[in-house]
């Protein structure tokens, strides 16, 4: 027996085996079941969500020759016949392939004839958005008024180049893009029934990569399958989609963290010497970076992967907001130049640089003299936050200005306090009020001391900018 690809071999057959878009499937069932049918429906979102087969499956259910039903029986000849793609009276049009006006014309002035065997002579028109204005027109003039037994589902990826006039004439429904979650589910209960062994991991990178189509889950499914000679493994994923092990990143990531440049560029040429998808391994990187802004956000949501909840948590509890956003922020606009970057690896690892060269530098802040002159070009702005770590570090030496602050809330030094310069403070809420003192101090005018009167200036500056729009004024400018 020859193999039929998954795709096909798992498209649903009723409304109860598609995943997801129950706000669609609930319109279409109550239309069906208590009989209030509109004479065209339009379909519309990215590929491989769904459209068309939830198209053939209403095509079906009012083929069906049980009768008028939400469910289908799917035994009966009718019901086969659409499942087999061989009814005649479901007309099924691919418009990017069939745009000429004659074609349309020809379909369309068979409207007139009542359907052979069925209920319903059923126009299925995909991608419809692709027909030329003569075709709309010809289309237009069958959806005005159409006999009682014509019915039109049209599907589209790009519902804004329909003309206002076809699309006031359908029931519109919007598909959703599926979760990684609906996808990976989709795809363990597959598995299961097709008894090939698989890595939960595995399927996560799968669900990630098809990007909210499952088609496309379904396709790379289909590969992994044949890459991995039977079964589904996390490392012959991977290698197949150029990703990385995300135990990688985490070391990364913690690299960074720890500020240990050795060890973030011997993890940088690690992750090199597997050749991935640089892009790919930015994504993730960046995704990393989202879920730990979650979770250190006053949402305070733990990561919905179980598999990386501790990782993350661990290390976002050691960063503050600001930094996982400048990181986010960074890997954003790296990951956008890396196709600039006369060589990616190179690009790679200069993006793993600027991320240690916008971070705190606690040795600097230390011995940092207020005029620092050491880095003319972009000491200012990168290690501002080091070289004028807030209330923390001034207070400690007992700093003239903060003396003079008259607004200081005690409950704040004695946060910023515990936390000196030279550490990074354990939890973000002492950081943060380092940082808002330290706004409040930027806004005094600086007194006459000659020395610290800069620092002053630059730290209300860079604070009032924020550090993504520090980060924002030097990649794009
Ligand atoms: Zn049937």
């Amino acid at each position: 027996m020859s193999y039929q690809v998954l795709a096909r071999k798992w498209r649903p057959g009723n409304f109860n085996e598609v995943v997801g878009q129950e706000h669609v499937l609930q319109a279409l069932v109550n239309a069906l079941d208590s009989n209030r049918l509109h004479h065209a429906y339009l379909f519309s979102g990215t590929r491989g969500v769904g459209k068309t087969t939830i198209a053939r499956i209403f095509a079906k259910s009012l083929n069906c020759d049980t009768g008028i039903s939400s469910r289908p029986c799917g035994t009966c000849g009718s019901c086969l016949e659409v499942d087999a793609g061989r009814s005649i009276d479901l007309i099924e049009i691919d418009a990017a392939s069939r745009t000429g006006v004659d074609d349309m014309r020809e379909l369309l002035d068979n409207v007139q004839y009542a359907p052979t065997r069925g209920r319903f002579k059923i126009y299925l028109i995909d991608e419809v958005h692709m027909l030329s204005r003569h075709s709309f027109n010809a289309l237009l003039k069958s959806l005005e008024e159409p006999p009682v037994y014509i019915k039109f589902l049209l599907a589209t990826t790009d519902p804004q180049k329909l003309p206002v006039t076809v699309l006031s004439r359908c029931l519109q429904f919007n598909l959703k893009r599926m979760s990684k979650q609906q996808i990976q589910s989709q795809l363990q209960y597959l598995l299961g029934e097709e008894k090939i062994e698989s890595e939960s991991n595995a399927l996560g990178l799968l669900a990630s990569a098809a990007d909210g189509s499952m088609r496309d889950a379904l396709s790379l499914l289909d590969q992994a399958i044949a890459y991995g000679a039977g079964s589904v493994k996390q490392q012959t994923v991977e290698t197949m989609l150029g990703t990385i092990s995300r135990d990688y990143l985490f070391k990364l990531l913690d690299a960074l963290v720890r500020q240990d440049a050795a060890e973030m560029m011997r993890e940088s040429r690690n992750i090199i010497a597997h050749n991935p998808d640089y892009a790919r391994v930015c994504a993730e990187m960046i995704s990393l970076l989202q879920a730990m802004a979650f979770y250190k956000s006053d949402a305070n949501i733990e990561p919905a992967d179980d598999m990386l909840g501790e990782q993350i948590i661990s290390l976002s509890e050691r960063l503050s907001v600001e930094e996982i956003q400048l990181y986010y922020q960074i890997m954003l606009r790296g990951r956008h130049d890396l196709n600039i970057s006369p060589d990616e690896a190179a690009g790679f690892e200069m993006l793993m640089l600027r991320l240690l060269a916008f971070s705190p530098d606690p040795g600097q802040a230390v011995e940092q003299p207020a005029t620092g002159k050491k880095k003319p070009v972009v000491q200012p702005l990168t290690t501002s936050k080091a070289e004028f770590p807030g209330a923390a570090n001034s207070e400690d030496e007992g700093h003239p200005l903060d003396m003079d602050e008259p607004t200081r809330d005690p409950s704040a030094s004695a946060a910023s306090a515990d936390s000196p310069p030279a550490t990074r403070p354990g939890s973000n809420g002492a950081q943060r009020v380092g940082a808002q003192s330290d706004l409040e101090s930027g806004h005094v005018e600086p007194e006459p001391e000659p020395e610290t009167g800069e620092a002053i200036h630059w730290s209300s500056f860079a604070y009032e900018l924020g550090l993504l729009g520090q980060a924002q004024m030097i990649f794009l400018n």
